[in-house]
């Protein structure tokens, strides 16, 4: 079930409401003689699951830890500041949905949210291989509305795509495991397809990933806003000051530019080390959130996984995403190019590769996203972006600037989307994914719990599927 404003269930407000007033005092917060951390809840991870977790664990009136390892909480958000004028626009976590987690989320902080005005990728197209001009699409907006109709109707059919994993029945419609590009042959969909390909980046050759992984990313709710132009953003395009508000109420409670060394588990709670800049911190917790990728070269070096976990985190391969803002590229002012590539199918351009280069409101700067399916070092994709920019200034007669291409910010988010093969989704590796919530004092949450890419559906599914079961107001 999908919970908007009109859908949030009272009874969830009146237990929330309830907890908080029998919890609003700091519970099992404090330190001993030798330093130990005692928390109800440490979660690993404060980008935007575990920040959300642990902003309403606290409202919630339980003690919290939160651990990060950058120097900022936030995760994939990425917002370019011009240091002389304070001028800001995010490149990385940009739109949300018009939902009560957040617009909720948002109004706690006061932070005042405004229309992302969806443009549907307005930009010159142009085919990043050799550099020239691609003729813009002649496909009709009636035709590509019509298409995200459709897709619509075929999502429609299962609600439970919109929760977690938990409601994924054990034997799965034929149309999940169809490759996407033969979904599209399928249901016709041919009209939306360059554009659906925008909208999913980050996880390489969208045209062969399992439909199912096509259904959790592009959800209804993500499809209602496409339709209606619902996505919201800051209304300063600082998406970042989000998170620093969460950091600063916090306070202490959030360790950040810290790496976990080691988590025991038993049925009573929680040992964690962590490495902090001012030396090692000991939490003793009665739970654990675990709020990264679930890769097992992520968890193993510091987690006790037991043989299920192992055995499923093994299975996951994951793509990989960077977005960049650099200076100077050459492309002239207020022009914003999009990679068509006019011999692939519906002109979506090969993976690795960039998606599109933007022209952002700081003067002289421009934002692009790149993808690989495979490993590549940021070296790699760094002098591919180079090469590439150079075809296009050639391609496109641009003038070549004064001086050299800079990469102002530069940011792997890589392990992206994470996905298994399709015999493993057929013999029911989400159903056993699922079932680890509340082993062992542990509870997960992210982009690959809920299944999308999408930090609206991601609060959601952490403020109605994992965080009653962690205060107990609902059974695991
Ligand atoms: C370029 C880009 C653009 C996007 N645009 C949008 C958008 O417009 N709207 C939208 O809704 N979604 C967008 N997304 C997707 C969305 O941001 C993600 O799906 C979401 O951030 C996933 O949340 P998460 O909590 O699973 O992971 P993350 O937000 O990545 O959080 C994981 C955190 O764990 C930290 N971490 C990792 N390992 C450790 C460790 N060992 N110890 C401690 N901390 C650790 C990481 O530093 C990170 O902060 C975008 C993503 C990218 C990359």
């Amino acid at each position: 079930m999908a919970f908007t404003n009109s859908t949030k269930p009272v009874c969830l407000l009146i237990l929330s409401l309830l907890i908080q007033s029998v919890l609003s005092f700091p519970r099992a917060s404090h330190s001993d003689p030798n330093g130990t951390l005692t928390r109800d809840v440490c979660i690993i991870g404060g980008g935007s699951s575990g920040t959300y977790s642990a902003i309403r664990l606290q409202q919630l009136g339980l003690s919290v830890a939160l651990i990060e390892t950058q120097d900022r909480l936030g995760g994939h958000v990425n917002t370019f500041v011009d240091s002389s004028t304070n001028q800001s626009f995010d490149y990385g976590v940009i739109s949300f949905d018009n939902i009560s987690v957040v617009t909720d989320y948002f109004a706690h902080f006061d932070i005042p949210l405004t229309s992302a005005g969806f443009s549907g990728g307005a930009s010159s197209t142009v085919n990043f291989e050799d550099g020239s001009s691609v003729p813009a699409s002649n496909v009709s907006q009636t035709a590509i509305f019509a298409a995200f109709e459709a897709y619509q109707s075929q999502l429609a059919q299962y609600p439970y795509l919109t929760t977690g994993w938990q409601d994924l029945p054990s034997t799965l419609p034929d149309d999940f495991l169809l490759s996407w590009g033969d979904f599209i042959q399928k249901y016709n969909l041919s009209a939306a397809a360059f554009l659906i390909s925008t909208l999913l980046q980050g996880i390489g050759n969208i045209l062969v990933q399992p439909t199912l992984y096509i259904f959790k990313y592009l959800n209804a709710q993500t499809v209602q806003n496409i339709l209606t132009n619902g996505f919201l953003t800051t209304a300063n395009h600082n998406n970042q000051g989000l998170y620093n508000k969460a950091l600063a109420e916090l306070g202490s409670n959030a360790l950040i530019s810290s790496n976990v060394t080691k988590i025991t588990r038993s049925d009573t709670g929680v040992e964690v080390t962590v490495s902090t800049p001012s030396g090692i911190q000991q939490i003793q917790a009665s739970k654990l959130v675990i709020a990264i990728q679930p890769k097992l070269s992520s968890l193993s070096p510091f987690l006790d996984l037991d043989d299920q976990e192992q055995s499923l985190f093994s299975q996951f391969n994951n793509s990989y995403y960077w977005d960049s803002v650099i200076l100077n590229s050459g492309i002239p002012d207020n022009v914003s190019l999009s990679n068509v590539n006019p011999s692939n199918p519906y002109g979506i351009p090969s993976m690795p590769g960039i998606y599109s280069i933007s022209a952002e409101p700081v003067e002289g700067t421009n934002a692009l996203w790149y993808s690989s399916p495979n490993n590549i070092s940021d070296e790699e994709v760094k002098a591919d972006i180079l090469t590439t920019l150079g075809r296009i200034k050639t391609g496109q007669g641009y003038p070549s600037p004064n001086g050299t291409v800079e990469f102002a910010t530069f940011n792997s988010h890589a392990p992206f989307e994470l996905t298994v093969s399709v015999d493993a989704i057929k013999n029911g590796f989400y159903q056993q994914l699922a079932s680890l919530q509340g082993k062992r004092n542990t509870w997960w949450t992210g982009a690959t719990w809920q299944g999308a890419h999408d930090s609206s559906v991601i609060w959601n599914y952490t403020e109605y599927e994992v965080l009653p079961k962690i205060t107990g107001s609902t059974s695991n």
